[in-house]
């Protein structure tokens, strides 16, 4: 019986049914392939701290690939995640000023409800962690977009005061440096799902407060938007509750707007010094709204200094972990790989084994069904919800589908973006 019962498990365990406690494995798409620029840059450089590259293309995808492993390393998905990375020099929403940088733009590529083995209904999942908890593919395309900031390295453009990228695994910039590492991790967990999904400023049909709107007109939260909750409102509701205007007040309630998780709340109490509200971590909500950055961060007041706050800190390295990240990533519902805890605090980088590597093209078959969200879709590359807006729209023309698919474009409004606190450098 036993020997039978072993013979199924390792059936249902080949079929990839039942998931592994296993890294997530990941693929990257490199966009700039064969473009010379960004993530394929030929200009000659040294290697540093660790880092052998000796072109800053080279130089950038090891980075970028070391940055993409310590954040799936820490995650268990039976699904390899797909990821669309370049350096881009001229992004519009890329902007570098004396004082100031978005140093990158992460996001998810979709969002999706009701699928096989959602862990509830009527909540939007973003692409990579609806495959893992499907145990199946979703979706074909990439599950995560990633844009960096390649404005930084170009010279005489006085970006940052001069700032250029520190491309070592060491974490160690040195000064007029900002962590190439740290900033991709930072990108990349907001495409694991550390995104709101409101629109936070009026676009086109969107109302700010609004939640994406499916082709059946229903609009539903997103999996990290209900953990946000409003403590200043009366009966303290998180904000699905809220109807959309009174949501849209919220978005600025800070310091009353916190991540409502008890879980979190309890493992985290001698961790987390200051930035809590009545015992729960205080989310971004400064009184502008900033598109691209209120609720989808940690607090800035958050102490010690977290790496998913909007701004970078010289006091974050990766090195440290993810710290209250894994938190919010199990919340929403990531299994976190052996070893991973809230918050993770571990000091070696890498703690798992997941593997990936660089493609041209990802692979097309093994979508299990019919999807509404193929690659035609995803890699549409406008954005009919505006800049500012939610940025989510589902895609048109579509049949109607169980699976329902958000698009999430490079919006501002979606795609979250780190900006550098003026004066650091
Ligand atoms: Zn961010």
């Amino acid at each position: 019986m036993i020997a039978t019962m072993q013979r199924v498990l390792a059936v249902l365990l080949l079929m990839g049914l039942i998931p592994g406690a296993s890294a997530a494995d990941f693929v990257i798409r490199n966009l700039d392939a064969g473009s010379g620029t960004g993530l394929s840059n030929t200009r000659r450089v040294a290697p540093v701290d660790g880092n052998p590259g000796t072109t800053l293309g080279a130089q950038r995808r090891i980075a970028l690939r070391y940055a993409v492993r310590i954040v799936t390393s820490r995650l268990v998905s039976p699904v390899p995640i797909r990821i669309d990375a370049r350096v881009d020099s001229d992004h519009p929403d890329l902007v570098c000023t004396r004082n100031s940088a978005t140093l990158g733009l992460g996001g998810a590529t979709n969002y999706t409800a009701n699928f096989p083995g959602a862990p509830r209904r009527d909540v939007v999942y973003p692409l990579a962690l609806a495959n893992a908890l499907a145990g199946q593919r979703l979706a074909q395309g990439a599950d995560v977009r990633l844009f960096m900031n390649g404005r930084l390295d170009v010279a005489g453009n006085d970006c940052l005061r001069g700032a250029t990228w520190y491309y070592g695994l060491r974490g160690a910039p040195g000064n007029n440096q900002i962590d190439f590492v740290g900033s991709v991790v930072h990108e990349l967990i907001h495409g694991m799902g550390f995104q709101a999904i409101i629109a936070l400023t009026d676009a086109g049909d969107l109302q700010q407060g609004a939640y994406p709107v499916f082709r059946n007109g229903r609009r539903f939260p997103s999996v990290f938007g209900r953990y946000a909750q409003d403590l200043a409102l009366t009966g303290q509701p998180r904000f699905p509750e809220l109807r959309v205007e009174r949501r849209a007040d919220a978005l600025d309630d800070a310091p009353f707007v916190v991540w409502s998780s008890s879980m979190t709340n309890a493992a985290t109490t001698n961790f987390v010094t200051a930035g809590r509200r009545e015992g729960r971590i205080r989310l971004y909500a400064p009184e502008v709204v900033l598109p691209g950055s209120s609720i989808s961060h940690w607090s800035a007041a958050v102490e010690p200094d977290q790496i998913m706050e909007p701004f970078e800190s010289v006091e974050t390295s990766v090195l440290n972990g993810l710290g209250l990240a894994s938190c919010a990533l199990r919340d929403i519902g990531w299994q976190l790989a052996d070893g991973v805890r809230c918050p993770d605090i571990r000091t070696a980088p890498i703690v798992g084994t997941a593997r990936g590597q660089y493609v041209r093209a990802f692979a097309r078959p093994a979508v299990s069904q019919p999807q509404a969200g193929d690659s035609s879709a995803t890699d549409r590359d406008d954005d009919d919800a505006g800049g500012s807006g939610g940025g989510c729209t589902m895609m048109p023309g579509q049949p109607f589908d169980p699976v329902w698919l958000v698009l999430c474009v490079l919006a501002a409004g979606v795609l979250v973006v780190r900006r550098n606190r003026p004066g650091l450098v």
